[in-house]
């Protein structure tokens, strides 16, 4: 990971190495409005490294665009995969370096893991301060069939990770705000997490405790009064998380906000930090202890960080009818997330969470 204030010209020269073509990814237009994509062109011409865009990938990305972006990469000849934007672009990045290695692949194969070529290597560049994508082996995508799966391998680390904070200065303020508390719930889900272990919990308390004072501003005084400093706090604490997810992997928020970003159009940060107050609370009650310890490391206390939470999570609006809890009830039954979260996690409990606060 090479962080800082113009990392991208300073460091860029890193490309070199990679190869002579590469295939860059985006989202619609944040790489260019972030000023991220101009950079990265600078130093590709200057380097004299060809390149071709796919700015196709949208929120929540596709299986099937990565598919198409995969095959064309191969086509063109890329050596190198390049992700600029938030998480959504970063996981297609990683999952384009797979097909572009084996361009005959669909989905089945995709999600297979089992790889005929391994993936072109993948170099990201962050916009967003939250998915921690930019540190972890794993893509999140959504199957045709609407669901959001995910598959890991250690292949998908990224080569080289670029987090300029400068980048993210023109997210609009709900984005600051979700794609902040979907950090949080990295960091909360990786320590109350049964997989969680002296590194993981080192880096997920990390995260929490570098938050708090940026966050505070950002509750009382809004997105455009966060200092760059205090944004680079927020992009290094996202990558705090991400180090610590990619050790245990995620909790009860996530397992059920993929469901609310799927079904309900909410963006992931806000879908996933709505849970959070609940399961604070229930890991107080089953794991006190473990609380304690966690409240001393981060310096404030539960109900503190519950209500620094609930003010910067943007407002989700999501109805949910008793019909469609329990339509989906049979997901909660086997689900590796939620098979990590301390204490007794019934699929008839996650219904009446969703019943709680959203029917
Ligand atoms: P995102 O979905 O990548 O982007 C959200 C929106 O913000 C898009 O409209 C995007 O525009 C815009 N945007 C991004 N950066 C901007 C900037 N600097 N200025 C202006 N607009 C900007 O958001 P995200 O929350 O970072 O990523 C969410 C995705 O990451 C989800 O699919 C989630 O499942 C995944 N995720 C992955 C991991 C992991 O470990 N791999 C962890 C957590 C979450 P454009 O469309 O123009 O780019
Ligand atoms: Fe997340």
């Amino acid at each position: 990971m090479i962080s800082g204030k113009d990392c991208v010209k300073q460091e860029g020269k890193r490309l070199a190495a990679l190869g002579k073509k590469c295939l860059i990814v985006t989202g619609s237009a944040s790489a260019k409005k972030s000023g991220a994509l101009d950079d990265v062109t600078d130093v590709l011409n200057g380097m004299g490294i060809e390149y071709s865009v796919y700015d196709k990938i949208c929120q929540n990305p596709t299986v099937l665009s990565c598919i198409e972006a995969g095959r064309i990469a191969s086509q063109y000849g890329a050596e190198f995969i390049l992700g600029i934007g938030g998480g959504s672009p970063l996981d297609a990045a990683k999952a384009i370096a797979v097909i572009a290695a084996n361009p005959t692949y669909g989905q089945t194969e995709l999600y297979s893991l089992d790889w005929e070529n391994k993936p072109l290597p993948i170099v990201v560049i962050g916009t967003t301060a939250g998915t921690g994508s930019e540190v972890t082996p794993v893509s999140v995508l959504t199957t045709p069939n609407g669901l959001k799966k995910s598959f890991r391998a250690d292949s998908l680390f990224p080569t080289l990770s670029f987090g300029d904070p400068t980048y993210t200065l023109s997210m609009p303020d709900r984005f600051t705000c979700s794609t902040a508390v979907d950090a949080m719930a990295h960091a909360i889900e990786s320590y109350f997490n049964r997989t969680a272990n002296a590194s993981s919990m080192l880096f997920a308390a990390g995260c929490v405790k570098m938050m708090i004072a940026p966050l505070e501003n950002l509750a009382e005084n809004g997105a455009e009064k966060l200092t760059f400093d205090e944004r680079e706090e927020i992009y290094n604490a996202s990558i705090y998380a991400g180090m610590a997810i990619s050790i245990t992997g995620t909790a009860l928020p996530h397992a059920v906000g993929y469901f609310l970003s799927e079904r309900h159009g909410i963006e992931h940060g806000t879908a996933c930090a709505v849970f959070l107050p609940t399961f604070l609370r229930h890991n107080r009650q089953y794991m006190p202890e473990l609380a304690d310890r966690f409240y001393k490391e981060i310096g404030i206390g539960e109900e503190e960080l519950i209500a620094l939470l609930e003010k910067i999570t943007p407002k989700c609006d999501a109805k949910v009818s008793k019909e469609e809890i329990a339509e989906i009830e049979g997901r909660w039954v086997n689900n590796g997330s939620l098979q990590k979260t301390w204490g007794e996690v019934t699929p008839e409990m996650v219904s009446a969470i969703l019943g709680d606060l959203f029917g």
